[in-house]
């Protein structure tokens, strides 16, 4: 290559040490348009998905809420473990049943029941509109419905929810469709339609505040029976063995072994044992960063790698380790080692806009995990505030002395080390709205970028990087400047992720 047309991708990583920032990619000849790219990529050697989009396992990033909308979009989410073997399997569980628009599994009181609860409740999950059952259980007689109206100006707190509920109930039977429903929801002007079998007992319940997302998600990331995949996390001490049967009984498609320095012997025997014990089960191994682990981790059985140690924005592992490397360089190099025997890579930290995306597929990633770029969506567990006048939420890394602290202090260290060094920080970001805009604003965002390379799908992507079609350039500090938006006195961010749905 050159003669002005930038340099192949082995050229560039020649010289250790980069980031997606030290570099920029040339553009090639469109010879398409933006319908016609395919973002279709392979997670592990056994599954692929639609878009190359997966949130982290992050107690901050993925529960169910996450996982859901993170495969409706066709990616996938990996729910977090720090949390009991029981609450993380639930996680999953809710994932799997999920069925588009309707909420299968709703937060159900008894008249018995005080407006406190439903207090607790919205302090908790951000809303307060109930179905009100006889045994306060799902698959109870439906006897009622609580909403905001009933009680936000009711002083007594602790008064029964009989007293306040509504009983003027809208109701739907079993078998109702989608977008009969979303049709009732409209006409009704309700929040809520409790849907009944015909003994008037609560099967689950549709929501006006999720209409815009009953859509149909043509995307999905299904398994063979048509229910969403999900992936969860797992670490690789003794008991952790147990967390991952629960995990497969609840219908896990993948785990994602969770260590910071994968390349362990602790983590070889645990693939070794999880691929003989669930020879069907996705498994990705990680975090590695050179060819070297990624050889031992996929010779121990890993379907697919987990590249980045120290790239996170909530990171310290670099500075108080000194163990690691830049993100491109180390994407680069595992994703050559690992393509060799067919295993894709997900590239994992350090994701601050889509253009970080598409170097990081350009330089080798099959997918893309990204954490502080999901953490303020609203699917994200944990509630928004206001922090000098900025909507935000809580973001924090899995080693912060807070998510140590929070069970994290079993998982995060040998159990008999006495003192603890961490390797994150806690902090805040800023509100994204919901991935249903958001992912697909990145995505599109993507298109344009293969677009640009000339390539109509990541594999093409591929292919041209590896023969060399594709052209790179390291950056100096100036041009990073230039690239940006300089010489104005004042600007306005643009509305990054706007929709025509929104
Ligand atoms: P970990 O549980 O894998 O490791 C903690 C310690 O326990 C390590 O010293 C490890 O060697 C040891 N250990 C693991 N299995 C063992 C066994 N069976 N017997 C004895 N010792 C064992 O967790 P971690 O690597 O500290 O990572 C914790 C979390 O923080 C994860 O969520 C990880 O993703 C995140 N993290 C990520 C990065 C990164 O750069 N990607 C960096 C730091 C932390
Ligand atoms: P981000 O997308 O740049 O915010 O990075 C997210 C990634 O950081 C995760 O997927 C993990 O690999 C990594 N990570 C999570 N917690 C920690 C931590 O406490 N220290 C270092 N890295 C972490």
């Amino acid at each position: 290559m050159d003669r002005g047309n930038g340099v192949d991708a082995a050229t560039l990583f020649e010289e250790g040490g980069l980031t997606y920032d030290d570099f920029i990619l040339l553009p090639g000849y469109i010879n398409c348009s933006l319908a016609d790219i395919s973002l279709e990529t392979e997670l592990t050697r056994r599954a692929a998905i639609k878009s190359p989009i997966i949130s982290s396992p992050m107690d901050t990033v993925t529960e169910s809420r996450m996982a859901i909308y993170m495969a409706l979009l066709g990616g996938i989410g990996i729910v977090h473990y720090n949390n009991t073997v029981e609450e993380q399997a639930e996680e999953v569980r809710k994932t799997k049943r999920f069925e588009n628009g309707f909420i299968m599994e709703p937060v159900v009181l008894s008249p018995d029941h005080r407006i406190s609860d439903v207090d607790a409740i919205k302090r908790r999950h951000g809303f307060s509109g109930i179905p009100i059952t006889q045994d306060g259980q799902v698959g109870g007689k439906l006897v009622g419905i609580v909403s905001g109206r009933d009680i936000d100006f009711e002083p007594d707190r602790s008064k029964r929810l009989r007293e306040v509920m509504s009983t003027d109930l809208v109701t739907a039977p079993i078998g109702i469709t989608l977008t009969e429903g979303n049709r009732i929801l409209r006409q009704s002007k309700k929040g809520k339609l409790p849907i009944v079998d015909e003994d008037g007992n609560l099967v689950c319940l549709m929501s006006r505040t999720d209409l815009r997302k009953n859509q149909d998600f043509p995307l999905a990331s299904k398994d063979e029976s048509k229910q969403l995949l999900v992936g969860a996390a797992v670490g690789t001490h003794p008991d952790d063995r147990d967390r991952l049967g629960a995990l497969v009984e609840a219908g896990v498609d993948v785990v994602v072994f969770d260590s910071a320095q994968g390349y362990s012997v602790f983590q070889v025997d645990m693939i070794k044992w999880a691929k003989e014990r669930y020879p069907d089960l996705g498994i990705i191994g990680g975090n590695v960063v050179t060819p070297d682990q990624c050889e031992g981790l996929i010779e121990a059985g890993a379907d697919g790698l987990r590249v980045g140690m120290g790239s996170g924005s909530i990171c310290i592992t670099q500075e108080t380790v000194a163990v690691g490397r830049s993100q491109a360089s180390a994407v680069y190099h595992c994703a050559r080692a690992a393509h060799q025997k067919g295993v894709p890579v997900i590239a994992d930290g350090g994701i601050t806009s889509i253009g970080h995306i598409a170097k990081a597929l350009a330089v080798g990633a099959d997918t893309v995990m990204m954490g502080s770029l999901l953490a303020a969506t609203e699917e994200a567990p944990g509630e928004y505030f206001y922090e000098g006048g900025v909507k935000v939420k809580r973001y924090r890394g899995m080693g912060s002395p807070e998510a140590m602290a929070d069970r994290g202090a079993r998982r995060y260290m040998e159990r008999d080390e006495a003192i603890k060094v961490a390797q994150g920080v806690s902090g805040t970001v800023v509100d994204k709205g919901s991935v249903v805009d958001y992912v697909p604003y990145l995505l599109q965002g993507l298109r344009h970028a293969l677009q640009d390379l000339g390539c109509r799908s990541v594999r093409e992507l591929h292919e041209g990087v590896e023969a060399g079609r594709v052209g790179f350039e390291k950056r100096t500090p100036s041009a990073r400047v230039e690239g940006g938006v300089h010489s104005l006195h004042s600007f306005q961010e643009p509305h990054r992720f706007s929709s025509s749905k929104s």
